[in-house]
């Protein structure tokens, strides 16, 4: 017979804490098991996190690609918007660029012409109230002033504020020369005179100031200078001494009141006296001499 105490020395109490140890192995086992299942479940777990994770991506995936899909169609129709909205603006602002510029240049042309307008109309003043600076003038040795007597008629003493034309004639005393005729006005049988007498020899006299009428060109005393001409015979055609003389005098006059040819005149064109002669029967020499006025210049 098995008694307690056989028992227990056959089966000491260490058993207990073996079976322990074995039901703590087998709970450890389970424990692994539980483990295991746990890791089996982390794995499924895993699984799923990686399904989910897959999914996620997929997700990820799809969602950003519809996300994208519509972003980029959002971005397209957003950015299509504002592109719009950006060329409304961008052409707003070049219209402007140009609405400027084209005001600026309409500005610019504005002061120009009214520049243009000025000059002219500065011109025309200069032209029409040429004053007569008779002391500012550097006046040609060939010119011998020989002034005649103030003596009311051939010289009147008279003021000219200013010059608009120089006026041609010619001595109507063949063969005369311009000592003979500036004596001529400064006698008491004369009425008339001129500013200048160019000689046969191609002399110059002044016989009045410049800054005083002659007596020479009726209407037009007040505001022309007066030249007469000597001449060898009765056709009033100048020599080549007289004519060049002529021509240096009218030329250096031109500039010093700032007149072109078309201010050159005859006293034909004043009166209708047949004088210069010869301009009056050659229109086309007195053009020719004009010409060569304004080369000489
Ligand atoms: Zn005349």
């Amino acid at each position: 017979m098995i008694t307690k105490e056989i028992y227990e020395q056959t089966y000491p109490k260490t058993t207990a804490s073996t079976d322990t140890i074995i039901v703590g192995a087998a709970n450890r086992s389970g424990s692994k098991t539980s483990s295991s299942k746990s890791s089996s479940q982390r794995g499924a777990s895993s699984k799923a996190s990686a399904q989910r994770s897959s999914a996620g991506r997929s997700s990820a995936t799809s969602r950003p690609a519809a996300g994208g899909g519509t972003g980029s169609a959002n971005r397209s129709a957003s950015a299509h918007g504002i592109g719009t909205a950006g060329k409304k603006h961008a052409a707003s602002v070049r219209a402007k660029h140009h609405k400027t510029k084209r005001s600026k240049q309409r500005n610019k042309l504005k002061w120009l012409m009214l520049a243009v307008i000025l000059l002219l109309a500065l011109a025309m003043l200069r032209s029409c109230f040429a004053t007569v600076d008779v002391k500012n003038l550097n006046y040609p040795d060939y010119i011998q002033q020989n002034f005649i007597g103030v003596d009311g008629h051939s010289r009147t003493g008279n003021e000219m504020s200013r010059v608009n034309d120089i006026v041609i004639h010619y001595v109507a005393n063949p063969g005369s020369s311009a000592k003979a005729n500036r004596d001529y006005f400064d006698s008491s049988q004369s009425q008339v005179s001129a500013h200048f007498v160019v000689g046969l020899k191609g002399e110059v006299i002044q016989c009045v100031p410049l800054d005083e009428e002659s007596s020479a060109s009726n209407q037009r005393n007040p505001d022309t200078i007066s030249i007469e001409v000597c001449h060898p015979d009765s056709s009033g055609k100048f020599n080549d001494q007289t004519y060049y003389a002529l021509v240096q005098l009218t030329a250096w006059l031109c500039d010093e009141f700032h007149l072109g040819e078309d201010h050159l005149i005859r006293h034909y064109d004043i009166t209708g006296k047949d004088c210069p002669k010869y301009y009056v029967d050659h229109p086309d020499a007195w053009s020719r001499f004009k010409d060569d006025v304004e080369r000489f210049r």
